[in-house]
């Protein structure tokens, strides 16, 4: 257990050797995500196309984000039931931006959350069920033939959650060492496809829908290892006494987007300007101390947004 806690303060030393600044600490927000409240009026925006996304959201006066319920540190519901994490935090910047309330609780009442499963993203920004997504998505060229995207808001890396012992033992070490053993991925994530590329003889028969589910399957031994961002890896195991270990080596970046239906320009453009402005007035830096920061990541360098729409 000493080893596997030495293992993860490493991995924090190493989460927090990759990022740079300072940060001012205030505490989480913790606002409610309630299903509906009162729209007040938006002031109209002389940049805003007619029928676009953006001016049905600021007409509705309400935002639907898609999120994840259960993913602790970026969307997960505390004992109140109330949904927190980076993710969540993030969502609220782009509503303030967005309905131009500067009040952080007016505007998280103008947010409507609804789950959205790793598979599930392109999928609800296609056909409407959401207005963004902001669901440890990352970046890539292949969503981006179906999605557009705003951010990057965080770069994560691809790593590797196996049993303390197995990790210390070097049974479970590089992602090559996954060939031949049971790995749990989430279907419809980038986790699954990167392990399946640098490790096919993998066998991924285990994997499922939700994280919790995989980190089940490791915990009851139906798999050897878990694959996915090293920043979801800590949340799961924050409270599992050492018994788990990142292997501490990711082998794939991952950058965070928020999700926008496609063409949506004036949406991108919005949401990409709250990132902006909550990257230098320490909005993001104090969400990123406040949820992710409890595992010890210590605040990174903002990103920097891409400048590619496509
Ligand atoms: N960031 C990866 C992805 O977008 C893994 C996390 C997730 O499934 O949300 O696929």
């Amino acid at each position: 257990m000493a080893r596997s806690r030495q293992r993860n303060r490493v991995m924090r030393t190493r989460l927090a050797a990759a990022f740079v600044g300072a940060v001012v600490l205030l505490g989480c927000t913790g606002q409610s995500t309630p299903s509906s409240a009162p729209a007040s009026a938006v002031k109209p925006s002389p940049t805003v196309a007619n029928g676009s996304v953006l001016a049905r959201v600021r007409k509705r006066g309400r935002i639907v984000v898609g999120v994840k319920f259960d993913v602790p540190l970026f969307g997960s519901k505390n004992e109140a039931g109330t949904l927190e994490g980076f993710d969540i935090e993030i969502a609220k910047i782009i509503a303030s931006e967005i309905f131009d309330t500067p009040d952080a609780a007016e505007s998280a009442r103008r947010i409507d959350f609804v789950e959205a499963l790793s598979k599930d993203r392109e999928s609800y920004l296609q056909n409407g069920t959401v207005d963004i997504v902001v669901s440890t998505y990352t970046m890539t060229e292949s969503r981006k033939q179906f999605v557009d995207f705003a951010g990057p808001y965080y770069i994560a890396g691809q790593d590797i959650l196996a049993r303390t012992a197995d990790v210390t033992s070097g049974r479970i070490a590089g992602v090559g060492s996954l060939n031949g053993k049971k790995v749990c991925a989430v279907t419809g994530s980038t986790s699954l496809a990167n392990l399946t590329e640098a490790a096919p003889q993998a066998d991924t028969s285990f994997s499922a829908e939700r994280y919790p589910q995989c980190f089940a399957a490791l915990q009851s031994g139906k798999v050897d290892a878990m694959t996915t961002d090293d920043v979801i890896l800590l949340g799961l195991i924050q409270s599992s006494g050492g018994e788990f270990s990142l292997t501490g080596n990711p082998f794939h970046t991952e950058p965070y987007g928020v999700g926008i239906p496609k063409g949506e320009t004036d949406l991108r453009e919005r949401v990409n300007s709250a990132l902006e402005k909550a990257f230098t007035d320490g909005r993001w830096s104090t969400a990123f101390r406040s949820t992710v920061g409890v595992v010890g990541a210590s605040v990174p360098a903002p990103p920097v947004i891409s400048s590619d729409p496509t």
